[in-house]
């Protein structure tokens, strides 16, 4: 047995193995003096089990400053495997204690009444983007009248519609947009300010209005987590859309305020992620467990890292040369191709910088003809030959530059076909 028996109840299991014992040990020691565990062991030897009893003793440990367990796992079943053991610790507490709260962060796609009623112009391909602008929106009008007054309006419209349905007696009315099997205050469609003709999300409004001016985001959460355990994400959509808030930015109110946290990579180590989202939960008061840690630094490498293939950067190199040289004496060619030099990077599809040529001279307009990506070659010579105009001329005076792909080079290396080879 343990011969610190303080963290036994924590322990969901009848007995712990002595493997795990001795890990249990080792990671609450190694925690207190800061330091960093590497621990292995084979699949069934219960490390989730391990690493969350170490946490959640010493997060619940009046003596020690860890205020919060975050657990990032890349693997979904090893997220399910955290959240299983964990309802297996609360399942087998003690009597008296509280059960640990916890909850796995979720986007919003999972959580936003919108997309989940599959109303307001919202599914799972457009949330964000939609969104942001409805936050942003809603944010603006928030310069000119309340954020209180723009959800109120927003309820009043299933008011009037509900009053004038039971007045008229013909039983039609409001329809509320109903999430998790809730009802919420508003109309399914997203609501447009009077007068003004924007349109905003209600939900994020009444977040706003919830908001304290000087206290904690916390008190924006209109629910009491204490005594839920585990905040499953149709308690988070029930409890914040039914009140009329948006249940992801109650989440992200919520989140300081619980002992476990489980979530994956992006959430420690997108850039934008941390800065919106989850930047405040990684301190010195966290106790970080790791999950798959050996496959931490690709996966890392991969969410902040740019790359390009030597075999992209000679492609792109002697497509230069062959469009340059034939067209250009020598001063000249050196000349544009420092130009051009000065406008292509590396993840830059070459049909930005044609346009960009075809400003510099006569040379270069000429040039633009013949500057294309390398996959559309055969078809444009074709094109050129008969009619001395390129074919994606067209396709790239349709386009805005948004639009254009930024990652042709590394296409090249991967062998994916040009995504405007199909249009060329
Ligand atoms: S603010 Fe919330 S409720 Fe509104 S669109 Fe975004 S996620 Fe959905």
């Amino acid at each position: 047995m343990s011969a610190d028996p303080d963290w036994r109840p924590i322990f969901g299991h009848a007995e712990p193995y002595d493997e795990q014992v001795d890990g249990i040990q080792a990671a609450v020691e190694t925690a207190r003096e800061d330091g960093f565990l590497a621990l292995e062991g084979a699949c069934g030897t219960g490390k989730t089990m391990l690493a969350l009893t170490a946490g959640i003793h010493l997060v619940r440990d009046p003596d020690s400053r860890f205020e919060r367990v975050f657990v990032l796992t890349s693997v979904k079943q090893q997220l399910r495997q955290f959240e299983a053991d964990l309802r297996t610790i609360n399942a087998n507490l003690p009597e008296e204690w509280r059960p640990v709260s916890a909850m796995t962060l979720v986007g919003k796609a999972d959580v936003c009444p919108y997309n989940l009623a599959g109303a307001g112009d919202i599914d799972d391909d457009t949330v964000y983007e939609r969104c942001e602008g409805l936050r942003e929106r809603t944010r603006g009008l928030t310069e000119e009248t309340t954020a209180d007054a723009l959800a109120a309006a927003a309820r009043s419209q299933q008011v009037g519609l509900a009053d004038s349905a039971s007045a008229s007696g013909d039983g039609g009315g409001a329809t509320y947009l109903e999430a998790a099997d809730e009802p919420t205050p508003y109309p399914r469609d997203t609501p447009e300010a009077a007068e003004r003709d924007v349109e905003y999300c209600p939900f994020y409004a009444q977040f706003l209005a919830d908001l304290p001016e000087d206290g904690h985001p916390s008190e924006a959460v209109p629910f009491d987590p204490t005594g839920m355990g585990i905040v499953e994400p149709e308690d988070l959509v029930s409890l914040a859309a039914g009140h009329g808030s948006c249940p992801h930015s109650v989440m992200g109110a919520l989140l300081p305020e619980l002992e476990v946290l489980v979530g994956n990579y992006y959430h420690a180590f997108d850039p934008t992620t941390v800065r919106a989202f989850t930047g405040d939960l990684v301190d010195e008061d966290t106790f970080v467990v790791c999950d798959e840690a050996h496959m931490l630094e690709p996966r890392v490498r991969e969410l902040v890292g740019d790359s390009v293939s030597d075999r992209a950067l000679s492609d792109a190199q002697s497509e230069l040369s062959r469009v340059i040289q034939p067209l250009a004496g020598p001063d000249e060619s050196l000349s544009l191709s420092r130009r051009f030099a000065s406008t292509v990077s590396i993840n830059r599809c070459s049909v930005p910088a044609s346009q960009h040529l075809s400003r510099s001279s006569p040379a270069a307009a000429m040039l633009q003809q013949q500057l294309y990506h390398r996959e559309c070659m055969s078809k444009a010579e074709d094109a050129n030959r008969r009619a001395s105009r390129h074919p994606l001329e067209d396709d790239i005076a349709r386009r805005p530059s948004s639009l254009q792909h930024n990652s042709c080079f590394a296409q090249h290396a991967i062998g994916k076909k040009h995504p405007r080879s199909s249009n060329g």
